[in-house]
């Protein structure tokens, strides 16, 4: 019997139509084997969602297939259940009635049932709360339902997305620690587990397989596997290492990733874009100078996963930070830790009108959006939006277009590049001097 459980085959999916279509997916492969737990890690918005989603059957992809134990799969498929990250429970119903809904569309004795119920509940922690309403539960109590709901089909595939990043970090520990050591002593039947984090340590403890996906559109960047269960521990060497290569994978978006294997500490940018433009990431200046601000701060680096804690931030939202002050050649990763470069520390130090001329000029080098506008506002008195979005659809999605015109818009307007005037959809410069 071949161990590949469920498979995606080139999957490729698209939303909306017409104009408003987006390419979420682009020709995805992936296949989940029997005893294996596969952590997805990827952007907000790389597709991962609904990856999950087309593999269990409830979405069907717009191009390419899914088969289950070697055939094609149609509907939603009964061996799939999902954790969801909000716990999606019935506020009206008990512990018990919200994990009977698990197996609504199962025929089966009343008192096989309710034996199945019963040893959900108690193998998932809940027992004693069978009777309780989830606003009498904390969080991490509720989660425990929307798993013990999943295990009721004793389900031979787990699928979870992100299930543990709406709880406190000491509960998500926890909870963590039971379902692995659920999973590794076998005490619940389920044969694999596909999990999405944005969370890489926990993707590293956890994950037998690491996956990475990219955006615009999602692809799969790195498949590689996990390390062995004696080295998952936080404290252990090759943890951190593989932790801060991680990091340097996804906040260097456009490059090839190395192998991890390659004694490189991390992926080494290859600076050589394969494509006409950057993705920018969506941030503001004033956020990406409050990182310079707090990185000059602490000795102008820092540890990542230190950061995230410092500033209160997930990684989703510190990766396109990381990502812009990279771009900009203010800042870079190495081996795990983000820090300043000397034009990035000249930057901390200087007052306002300092900082906007080294944000200008990396902006009007390197930027190669930004550049275009003024390419084109060397030869005409305006450049318009339209156009613009026009050139960029070549690369992204039509929203995607848009929100790369108003990322730039936003960085040109603080470096005081050029003008944007909103009602006509068009750009000027600012001052005759601002393009020299
Ligand atoms: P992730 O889980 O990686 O954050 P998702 O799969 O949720 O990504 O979404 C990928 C992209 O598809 C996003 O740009 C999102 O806005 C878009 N998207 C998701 N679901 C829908 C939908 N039902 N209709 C249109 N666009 C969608
Ligand atoms: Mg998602």
């Amino acid at each position: 019997m071949s161990d590949i459980l469920l498979e995606a085959h080139q999957v490729t999916q698209y939303y909306g139509d017409g104009k408003d279509k987006i390419l979420v997916l682009q020709d995805v492969s992936l296949d989940i084997r029997r005893d294996e737990v596969i952590a997805i890690l990827g952007p907000s918005g790389s597709g991962k969602s609904t990856l999950l989603r087309i593999m269990a059957g409830l979405l069907n992809a717009s191009q390419g297939e899914v088969r289950f134990q070697g055939q094609v799969q149609c509907g939603c498929n009964p061996h799939v259940a999902i954790v969801f990250q909000t716990f999606a429970l019935f506020p009206w119903l008990t512990v018990y009635q919200n994990v009977e809904l698990g197996l609504l569309n199962k025929t089966e004795p009343p008192a096989d049932r309710r034996r199945r119920i019963i040893e959900a509940i108690d193998v998932i922690g809940l027992d004693g709360f069978e009777e309780a309403y989830p606003k009498e539960l904390s969080g991490g109590m509720r989660q425990r339902v929307g798993f013990a709901r999943a295990l009721v089909v004793e389900p031979m595939i787990l699928f979870m997305d992100e299930p543990f990043s709406a709880l406190d970090v000491l509960t998500a520990e926890n909870l963590k620690k039971e379902l692995l050591s659920l999973w590794r002593n076998k005490k619940i039947p389920t044969q694999a587990i596909l999990m999405v984090t944005h969370n890489i340590a926990e993707a590293v403890t956890m994950g037998d397989r690491i996956i990475v996906m990219g955006h615009n559109p999602g692809v799969v960047r790195i498949d590689m596997p996990g390390l062995p269960v004696e080295q998952r521990e936080k404290d252990h060497a090759e943890h951190v290492r593989l932790v801060d290569y991680l990091y340097g994978v996804m906040t260097h978006p456009q490059d090839a990733a190395l192998a991890f294997t390659s004694q490189l500490p991390a992926v080494r940018p290859s600076r050589a874009p394969s494509r006409a433009y950057q993705v920018l990431p969506h941030v503001a200046v004033g956020a990406m100078t409050g990182l310079i601000e707090h990185l000059h701060a602490s000795g102008d680096r820092v540890d990542i996963p230190v950061l995230g804690e410092d500033l209160h931030m997930e990684v989703d939202d510190l990766l396109p930070l990381l990502q812009a002050i990279d771009m900009l050649g203010l800042g870079d990763i190495e081996s795990g830790d983000a820090y300043l470069t000397p034009l990035g520390i000249e930057y901390a130090g200087a007052d306002i009108q300092g900082r906007k001329q080294i944000f200008s000029r990396q902006a009007r080098t390197i930027i190669q959006l930004i550049r275009q506008i003024l390419t084109g506002l060397e030869a005409q008195r305006k450049v318009r939006w339209d156009d613009l979005r026009d050139s960029l659809e070549g690369c992204f999605s039509q929203n995607e277009a848009e929100r790369q015109l108003d990322t730039a818009i936003a960085w040109g307007r603080y470096a005081e590049l050029f003008a944007y005037d909103d009602e006509e959809g068009a750009f000027y410069l600012e001052t005759p001097e601002a393009a020299i």
